[in-house]
C-alpha cells in the first residue's frame, strides 16, 4: 500500500514537473520572439515630492504579446533573468527612458520630469554596463540628472568594491542611484554606510498596512530616520490612501508613489496626467 502511494506520488512529481518544464521552454521562447518584435513598453507612474510638485515617474515594464492582456514584469522578468534576455529588454528600456527624457526637455511644462528605471541585478553587472549606459545617454542626448536607476538589494551581494566603483563612475555624469525594496532583502547597514547611493525606497509590504501594524510604522520610521542621517532621500511606494501617505509626510518621507497619485499608465495616458496635475496645482 505504502509502495503504491510512493510510485503514485514519483509519478505525479513527473507530470508536474513535465508541464513545468513545457510551460518553460515556451515561455523562454515566446519572450525570444518577444524581443526581436519589440513586444515591450513602459508605463510611467508618478512620483511626487513632499511639496505636492510633480517630480516625475517610475518606468515599469510590461509585455505587450500579440492577442493576449498586458503581462505584467513579475510573470516574466525571472525568466528572462535566467536567460539572460533581461539584458537586451533593459537595454531597449533604456534606451526608451532616455528618449522619453529629450521629449520631455523640448517643453517647459515637462523639462524638469525625472524618471526612475529598475536595473536588474545581471544586467548592472555586465563589465561594459556603464559604457553602454554612458553611450545611450550620448546618442539620445538625455540628461543624466533626472535618470535614477533603481538597484535592488541583490547587488549588493555582488564584489561590492566593484558595485561602488560602477556607482561612482555615473554619478560622476550625474545619475542618480536608489536601492528599490528598502528592508525586504539582505540589506546590512554597513553596505548602506559604503554606498554612495542618492535615494532608498520604502518597500510598499511596510506601507500597505501601517495603519494597523505598529511594527510597519516602527520600520518605516527607522527607515526614515537612517535616510536622514545618511542624507538620503527617501521614496514610499504603495501608498493608496490619504492616511499612508499623511504618516509619511508627517515622519518625514520626502517623495510619494502609489495609486492613490496614479497608476503606471502608458505614456500618452500619462502625459495628459501631466496635464492635469500642473493645472490643479497651477490653482492653488
Ligand atoms: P518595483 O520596482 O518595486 O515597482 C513597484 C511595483 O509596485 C510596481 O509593480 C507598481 O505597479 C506597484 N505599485 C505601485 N504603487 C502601488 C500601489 O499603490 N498599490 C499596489 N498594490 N501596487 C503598487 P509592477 O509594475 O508589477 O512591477 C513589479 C516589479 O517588477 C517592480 O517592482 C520591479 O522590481 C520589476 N520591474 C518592473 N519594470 C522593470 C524593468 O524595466 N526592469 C527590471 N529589471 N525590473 C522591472
Ligand atoms: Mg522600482
Ligand atoms: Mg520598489
Ligand atoms: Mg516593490
Amino acid at each position: 500500500q505504502a509502495k503504491t502511494s510512493g510510485r503514485n506520488r514519483v509519478s505525479i512529481f513527473n507530470t508536474e514537473m513535465h508541464d513545468k518544464f513545457v510551460e518553460r521552454v515556451s515561455l523562454g521562447d515566446r519572450l525570444k520572439s518577444a524581443v526581436n518584435n519589440y513586444e515591450f513598453i513602459i508605463h510611467y507612474q508618478p512620483q511626487v515630492n513632499f511639496d505636492g510638485k510633480l517630480k516625475g515617474a517610475e518606468a515599469l515594464l510590461r509585455w505587450q504579446s500579440p492577442d493576449q492582456e498586458l503581462i505584467p514584469p513579475l510573470s516574466f522578468i525571472p525568466m528572462a533573468e535566467e536567460n539572460g534576455l533581461i539584458i537586451p529588454i533593459g537595454y531597449w528600456a533604456l534606451n526608451t527612458v532616455c528618449q522619453q527624457l529629450v521629449a520631455w526637455q523640448k517643453n517647459p511644462q515637462t523639462l524638469e520630469l525625472c524618471i526612475a528605471i529598475n536595473i536588474s541585478a545581471l544586467q548592472f553587472r555586465q563589465p561594459d554596463f556603464s559604457n553602454q549606459l554612458k553611450k545611450i545617454l550620448l546618442e539620445t542626448g538625455a540628461n543624466p540628472h533626472l535618470l535614477t536607476l533603481e538597484l535592488t538589494e541583490s547587488v549588493l551581494l555582488d564584489d561590492l568594491d566593484n558595485v561602488i566603483k560602477i556607482i561612482l563612475d555615473l554619478r560622476a555624469i550625474g545619475v542618480r542611484f536608489s536601492i528599490d525594496d528598502f528592508g525586504t532583502g539582505y540589506s546590512s547597514l554597513t553596505y548602506l554606510k559604503r554606498l554612495p547611493l542618492d535615494e532608498i525606497k520604502i518597500d510598499k509590504s511596510f506601507v500597505t498596512d501601517l495603519m494597523n501594524d505598529p511594527g510597519d510604522r516602527a520600520i518605516i520610521r527607522s527607515i526614515l530616520s537612517l535616510a536622514n542621517s545618511l542624507s538620503l532621500n527617501v521614496t514610499a511606494e504603495g501608498i493608496e490612501l490619504p492616511e499612508q501617505r499623511d504618516f509619511l509626510a508627517k515622519e518625514g518621507c520626502s517623495t510619494f508613489q502609489g495609486y492613490l497619485y496614479g497608476r503606471p499608465t502608458a505614456i500618452d495616458e500619462f502625459n495628459l496626467f501631466v496635464e492635469h496635475f500642473s493645472a490643479a496645482s497651477n490653482a492653488h
